[in-house]
């Protein structure tokens, strides 16, 4: 199989600042935004296996779901044109299609991606065997990844993630935190055996557990899933300056950059966990820069 140009294991760095000290934790972060320019972070963990079985179906066409500012349409169009796929995006809300295009959007019809704007009750049913019919006969049968890439398949290329990190610190680490959408990432690192604290990024995310824990399959005794509901600053796309202030001060730290849809939110969240004394001394939490660069506001770049 024609591969992407791949960094990996991606790199594991220690984060030591005034609050790491005073929390007395080990903190940790996974640098998947590192594995690829255009396909990176958790959507080429979760697209990494569909796409193999792809190329070993001879499929020709691969269709998937999304929003106007959606990471993985943009992750997907890009993996399409490098590995020769044609590809399909089905877009939530029918009356984008004349406007101007998100830059997200833009960049997926640059890559060859057709867009197929449905209504929003038309999107609704996007997990629905009536729709992903039509869908097929529309497309000449294509294969059909479900929304932000979450499915079995997208498990285990998450699950991964925990193998190389366990080798890159020696042992497991107490926690993972993360952001979630759909909470496929979550899941997956939930399947391979480890505890996530998942932040999720949507307004009234707690309707999440449900989906995480469906996802994941039965888990062992000694792992747990915590999700913490109240740092989606206004609901998904939405932020204020204080976590623009946040994402500042953490590259000034670190040097490491962040955004403000996903790795903006859950990092604050942490960093409020860690200030407010939520762990015991000596924890250690891997936190996984999930990728999304391409989100972050273009006039911080
Ligand atoms: C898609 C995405 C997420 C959410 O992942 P889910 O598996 O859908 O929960 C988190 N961070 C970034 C940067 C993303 O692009």
């Amino acid at each position: 199989m024609k591969l992407l140009a791949t960094t990996l294991p991606s790199p594991l760095q220690r984060l030591t600042d005034s609050v790491t000290k005073t929390a007395e934790v080990e903190l940790y972060i996974k640098r998947d935004d590192l594995i690829h320019p255009l396909v990176s972070g958790n959507k080429w963990r979760k697209l990494k296996y569909a796409l193999q079985e792809a190329n070993e179906r001879d499929v020709k066409t691969i269709l998937t779901f999304g929003g106007a500012f959606s990471n993985h349409l943009f992750a997907l169009s890009a993996a399409g044109k490098l590995l020769g796929f044609r590809t399909i995006g089905v877009v939530r809300g029918e009356e984008l299609e004349d406007k101007e295009r998100s830059s997200t959007l833009a960049f997926c019809e640059a890559q060859g991606m057709e867009l197929v704007f449905v209504t929003r009750q038309e999107y609704k049913q996007r997990a629905e065997r009536p729709f992903l019919d039509e869908l097929c006969q529309r497309f000449d049968s294509p294969m059909i990844i479900a929304e932000g890439g979450t499915g079995p398949l997208a498990l285990q290329g998450v699950a991964e993630l925990t193998g190389e990190v366990r080798e890159q610190l020696g042992r497991r680490p107490d926690y993972y935190a993360l952001a979630s959408g759909t909470g496929g990432t979550a899941a997956g690192i939930l399947s391979a055996g480890a505890s996530v604290l998942s932040f999720p990024v949507l307004k009234g995310g707690g309707f999440l557990e449900k989906d995480i824990l469906d996802l994941a399959g039965e888990l062992s005794p000694d792992v747990s899933l915590s999700l913490f509901t109240d740092f989606h600053f206004g609901g998904y796309g939405r932020w204020n300056t204080e976590l623009l202030e946040f994402i500042d001060w953490f590259h000034r730290e670190h040097h490491i950059q962040l955004e403000q849809i996903y790795t903006g939110k859950m990092m604050y969240g942490l960093y409020q966990l860690l200030e407010r004394g939520y762990f015991k001394p000596g924890s250690s939490i891997v936190t996984i820069h999930t990728g999304g660069l391409q989100g972050l506001l273009s006039s911080r770049r």
